[in-house]
């Protein structure tokens, strides 16, 4: 219980209230120093003290604000967190069997500064599924088994379950400990890549970079749109392979018809295209004035649409369009 200021009087608050008793010796002089030295620093809350009537020993009674392993006041009180503590705790899983790379690991989390921080780590080669046969050097799509570590605030650890992070890209680097280590901390410190760890083929012992699943495996660049998995300057590069696969016979709509499909920004934006005219069935005229006619017609394959699990565009069924004939236009 603590005391609380209530109009004029104190009186204790409904709450049960957790507090840390620091146990002291049964010497008096000592206790009272003890306390006058606690009752200044300003982190210590500390609400009094009592006595075991048991063992006679003074006990001060404080908040608990206090790591119940290290005795340390937690980095974040309100989480319950402790740097320290935690930080040692993840020592236990650095086992690359390397020491230059375990090195580098526990440096890396001794950056470690706040609970949701993420945890660089090692991570077994046998975490991940799924992993896509690629070139060797770029980055390949998996599933890491368990995911990363996240602060139970309940238990005081980190745990893993995260659905949703379990996407990851590897990228291959050679068999070399020290160009490694030196590629880890160039990407280590660009903001805009997220890496959980390192981990080691046991096969050809080629050590992987864990990222976050963000960057297009194609080129290594962060996707314009996550979710879909949309990588603008690989797709504007798609197009313009296809550029020799159609033309309309016309220099100039070729021309339009390009520049229009390299202002792309987003994976749903259309993909202006030239049409051939044998993909349209059932023309029907609905619509005639002075200087146009309006025809409904089913474009046969449908328009061109974005598949963010191949990472291409397809076309996926007939479409109902309308046809706007101009008379003007010849
Ligand atoms: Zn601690
Ligand atoms: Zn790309």
């Amino acid at each position: 219980m603590q005391l609380k200021i209530n109009k004029k009087l104190y009186e204790r608050g409904r709450k049960r209230h957790k507090v840390s008793l620091k146990d002291l010796q049964n010497i008096t002089d000592a206790f009272l120093n003890e306390v006058k030295s606690y009752s200044i620093k300003k982190p210590y809350i500390l609400y009094g003290i009592t006595q075991n009537p048991d063992t006679k020993d003074y006990i001060m009674v404080l908040d608990d604000e206090y790591c119940g392993k290290c005795g340390e006041r937690y980095t974040n009180v309100y989480i319950k967190w402790c740097k320290s503590c935690q930080i040692d705790n993840l020592k236990s899983n650095i086992v690359s069997g390397n020491e230059k790379i375990d090195n580098l690991i526990q440096e890396m989390q001794l950056k470690i500064n706040g609970y949701n921080d993420l945890v660089f780590e090692w991570i077994p080669y046998n975490q991940f599924n799924d992993i896509e046969k690629k070139s060797k050097y770029s980055f390949t799509a998996a599933i890491w088994k368990d995911g990363p570590l996240k602060y139970n605030r309940d238990k005081k650890l980190y745990e893993r379950g995260e659905r949703s992070h379990r996407n990851v890209s590897l990228k291959h680097l050679q068999n070399n400990t020290d160009a490694f280590l030196n590629e880890v901390k160039s990407y280590s410190i660009k903001k805009s890549y997220i890496l959980y760890g390192i981990t080691q083929n046991p096969d050809t012992k080629d050590y992987i970079m864990v990222f976050k699943d963000e960057y297009c495996e194609k080129c290594g660049e962060k996707y314009a749109d996550i979710s879909c998995k949309w990588c603008k300057p690989c797709q504007i590069d798609n197009l313009k392979i296809n550029f020799s696969n159609w033309t309309s016979g016309n220099e100039k709509i070729d021309d339009l018809i390009q520049e229009m499909q390299l202002e792309i920004n987003k994976w749903n934006d259309i993909v202006f295209e030239w049409i051939p005219y044998n993909q349209f069935d059932y023309i029907k005229e609905i619509d005639k004035n002075g200087c146009s006619t309006v025809y409904s017609a089913i474009w046969k394959e449908g328009p061109l649409k974005y598949d963010e699990n191949e990472k291409i565009y397809k076309r996926s069924q007939c479409f109902k369009v309308a046809l706007k004939y101009s008379h003007n236009s010849q």
